[in-house]
């Protein structure tokens, strides 16, 4: 009897959970809101009432190996332990001990990155390799590192914080303090930002757009694809910080693959390219050389696949 695992990526607007098979296939998938307004408590019940809804889609939670769930945030591992998840305004949650009571089953957490990471390597674009860095660029930008066929966590497990790296020293400020961070010349924010100012001072198709405060990060990408200088600048702009991280990770870890996911990543060759020429530029020609930089395959189900690799 093939055992089915429980994936579960918890956001903080939405709990997506679903019946994974061990090749990854998935097999009942539901969403449920988060409510993390509502706080700590009303989360963690509504994260129970989605793993039961889907134990209801079999018959024995014999037929479960377990349950997964990627965490929006800094989690101890070992202890089972959610130390902080900002967007959950969860501190110290012992969410393994509490689920684990509850449905007897094993449980694993990670963070969301690493776990998506997890997933690639098992069943998207970096299928059977060992060693790949997945970046997410979405509203922030997210790391997970896999080392040797596992995910390498570091000594506290923070490792993989590449959006906190600087890259232009007299940059903008970032949340965590620190001025130039990736994350706040990347990230789809970022992006959306650039195109306001644009718009304010050039001539731009972006100009078409009536409400500026409405402008996101797409709208800068498909002015761009349609050849529009100031959204290629840019993007350029982007590839370039983005490159320079990029080919920093190559010298430092040596990896087979450099794999790049969510929304921003969704944008392919117009920012793919460019990006491709700064690293190959930057980093050591020898490393380089062996290195593909690809997209994300598993797109909005990375988070659940990812969840349900920690299991398997
Ligand atoms: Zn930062």
């Amino acid at each position: 009897m093939e055992k089915l695992i429980i994936g579960v990526d918890l956001g903080g607007t939405n709990i997506a959970a679903a019946l994974v098979k061990n090749d990854g296939s998935i097999v009942e998938k539901i969403s449920n809101p988060t409510e993390a307004n509502k706080g700590k408590d009303m989360v963690i019940t509504n994260l129970m009432a989605t793993i039961e809804e889907l134990l209801g889609y079999v018959e024995d939670n014999k037929k479960i190996k377990g349950i997964g769930i990627g965490i929006p945030g800094v989690c101890d591992i070992e202890k089972g332990l959610v130390k902080f998840a900002p967007n959950l305004f969860w501190e110290n949650v012992e969410i393994v001990k509490i689920l684990e009571s509850k449905f007897n089953l094993p449980v694993f957490i990670d963070n969301d990155a690493n776990a998506a990471a997890l997933g690639e390597v098992w069943c998207g674009a970096g299928k059977g390799k060992k060693n790949i860095v997945c970046i997410t660029l979405g509203t922030g930008v997210g790391c997970g590192i896999i080392l040797n066929g596992a995910i390498f966590h570091g000594a506290g497990n923070g490792a993989g914080e590449l959006g906190h790296i600087t890259v232009k020293e007299d940059g903008p400020k970032c949340n965590c303090g620190n001025n130039g961070c990736l994350e706040v010349l990347v990230a789809a924010p970022a992006i959306a930002k650039m195109g306001k100012e644009a718009l304010l001072k050039g001539d731009t198709l972006l100009k078409t757009i009536t409400d500026r405060e409405k402008l996101t990060a797409k709208d800068v990408f498909d002015a761009a694809k349609k050849g529009d200088k100031v959204c290629l600048d840019i993007i350029g702009n982007v590839a370039n910080n983005l490159g320079l991280a990029i080919a920093n990770v190559i010298n430092i870890l040596n990896p087979e693959m450099i794999i790049i996911g969510g929304g921003v990543a969704a944008a392919g060759d117009i920012l793919f390219n460019p990006l491709k020429e700064v690293v190959a530029k930057r980093a050591l020609k020898d490393l380089y050389k062996d290195v593909e930089i690809v997209s994300a395959q598993l797109g909005n189900n990375a988070g659940i696949i990812g969840a349900a690799a920690l299991v398997k």
